[in-house]
């Protein structure tokens, strides 16, 4: 995966034949939407009950999420309600994040393990185009009342972000794919990502902190790296990952030199 170094500076060095894929829940968004649709439908506790229990291991991916939907029901008119009633806000520095990699003309990708009705809302908001987005789709009857989900969706199962960048990669060629997340699946993800920033601004995970060698608390740390803003990346021995500070990372790197 690489060093920090090496990440840093592949991130500095993001261009036009590159694309990062965010995760949504709890990084580009402050909670986790699936909580938070399941206490708006009255059952918060036993939803979050069956996520521990998948988080425990044990439980395939996809019976955890069918699990969950069969407590949950939700019918199409609860999905529209509770997306529109923004129950969760966009994380501190996305928007300007969004808006820097976008004059780099960079590719943008959101890449989620919730509902495609739910993150559409996200990627509106940030302007990015909805095949961008990967992420589950709830099915419903004529009447609206919850059938299922798409199964063909790689997002519906374990390693769904790796498969749903694989599925990127496929669609266009591109030099380095970043994946930025907060969860263990993101951090799976690579490979076939060419690296992984953990993201710690709405949660820490220590789990996931020791699964990285490049963890950020803001997205503000990654837009002054791409700001070209001089830094370095200083040991932090208790800490175990290490933080960007100010000071001197060698912009004579060229991408061709990292190797991942
Ligand atoms: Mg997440």
């Amino acid at each position: 995966m690489g060093t920090e170094k090496d990440i840093a500076c592949l991130w500095q060095q993001l261009g036009k034949e590159d694309a990062v894929c965010f995760d949504v829940d709890s990084t580009l968004v402050t909670g986790e939407f699936i909580d938070e649709f399941a206490s708006y439908l009255g059952v918060g506790n036993k939803v979050q009950e069956v996520t521990l229990r998948a988080m425990g291991g044990g439980m395939k991916f996809c019976e955890a999420l069918k699990e969950r939907l069969t407590i949950m029901q939700p019918t199409s008119t609860d999905l529209k309600t509770f997306a529109e009633s923004e129950q969760l806000s966009l994380t501190d520095g996305v928007r300007r994040l969004v808006e820097v990699l976008n004059s780099m003309q960079v590719d943008i990708y959101l890449i989620s393990g919730g509902f495609d009705q739910l993150i559409f809302p996200v990627a509106r908001l940030l302007s990015i185009p909805e095949e961008n987005v990967f992420a589950n789709r709830l099915l419903f009857d004529e009447k609206g009342q919850y059938i299922g989900f798409d199964e063909e969706q790689p997002t519906s199962q374990a390693g769904g972000k790796g498969k749903a960048i694989e599925a990127l990669k496929q669609r266009k060629i591109y030099r380095h794919v970043i994946m930025v997340g907060d969860g263990a699946t993101d951090a799976e993800a690579c490979p076939p990502a060419d690296a992984f920033i953990g993201f710690g601004g709405n949660v820490t995970r220590e789990s996931v902190k020791k699964l990285c060698s490049f963890y950020v608390y803001s997205f503000e740390e990654l837009i002054e790296l791409l700001k070209g803003e001089k830094s370095e990346i200083i040991e932090d021995v208790e800490n175990g990952p290490k933080k960007v500070k100010s000071s001197s990372i060698n912009h004579n790197n060229t991408t061709s030199q990292i190797r991942f």
